[in-house]
């Protein structure tokens, strides 16, 4: 599997382009403000890029969208529960202080049938909290079960998604991470929307909001 990553000031938001290294097929997962750095390697690598992936509405997590849609005229993906944050990007860059152009219009929203490019596939699990519509996006060799998850900013390196944000709802983030992320296999890869990547077992086992979470839930009477 190809997998390159950008990141620049002032979010220092993950973009990333995942190829097939023998169809030269790849997606897109959340353009932003490194999107001049995303489509060079897109032109380096010489792969088609076959889907804009989304795991999130958030502003960082979409101000390449116009400008990786323009390039590379693939179809933007979404889970239908973050359209109005997508719809609102001009109104979220307000509440941080900074000025974002509308972006185009969300091409497909996202179900439960598998997304592929060349060799691999994508599937989408729902996992709101950090906002109602994030996902965690599951890619791996068809037919095998994926081992690179995509989880937005729903899951960090020893830290959780905010929860503050509209939308943003704590029991259900956490929900999220431990009947949906943490089911999908210690041995998967984590990356998270920032920072740097983790694996599921690193962080059921050292992460201390999860390990409060879990212990809290254990000594909860029922
Ligand atoms: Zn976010
Ligand atoms: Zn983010």
């Amino acid at each position: 599997m190809i997998l390159e990553i950008r990141a620049v000031p002032p979010f220092h938001k993950n973009g990333f382009v995942v190829g097939c290294e023998r169809t030269r097929q790849a997606v897109v997962i959340d353009p932003g403000d490194e999107i001049d750095d995303v489509l060079a390697v897109i032109r380096r690598l010489d792969v088609h890029v076959v889907s804009i992936l989304l795991t999130h509405a958030h502003i960082d997590h979409i101000t390449g969208v116009a400008a990786a849609k323009e390039a590379l005229g693939a179809p933007v993906h979404l889970h239908r529960d973050d359209l109005p944050l997508y719809e609102h990007v001009v109104e979220q860059g307000a509440m941080f202080g900074v000025a974002v152009q509308p972006q185009p219009p969300v091409d497909v929203f996202y179900d439960t049938a598998p997304l592929c490019f060349g060799d691999y596939e994508v599937r989408v699990h729902h996992t709101p909290g950090h906002c109602p519509g994030g996902v965690c996006l599951r890619v791996g060799r068809k037919g095998e079960p994926g081992a690179h998850l995509f989880v937005g900013d729903t899951l960090f390196a020893g830290s959780i998604g905010r929860t503050d944000l509209p939308g943003g709802d704590y029991d259900v983030l956490m929900r999220s991470i431990t009947e949906v992320i943490l089911l999908l296999g210690d041995e998967a890869t984590v990356h998270p929307g920032h920072g740097a990547d983790t694996t599921v077992g690193r962080e059921r086992r050292t992460n201390p909001f999860l390990l409060e979470y879990l212990a809290m839930r254990r000594t909860k009477p029922s």
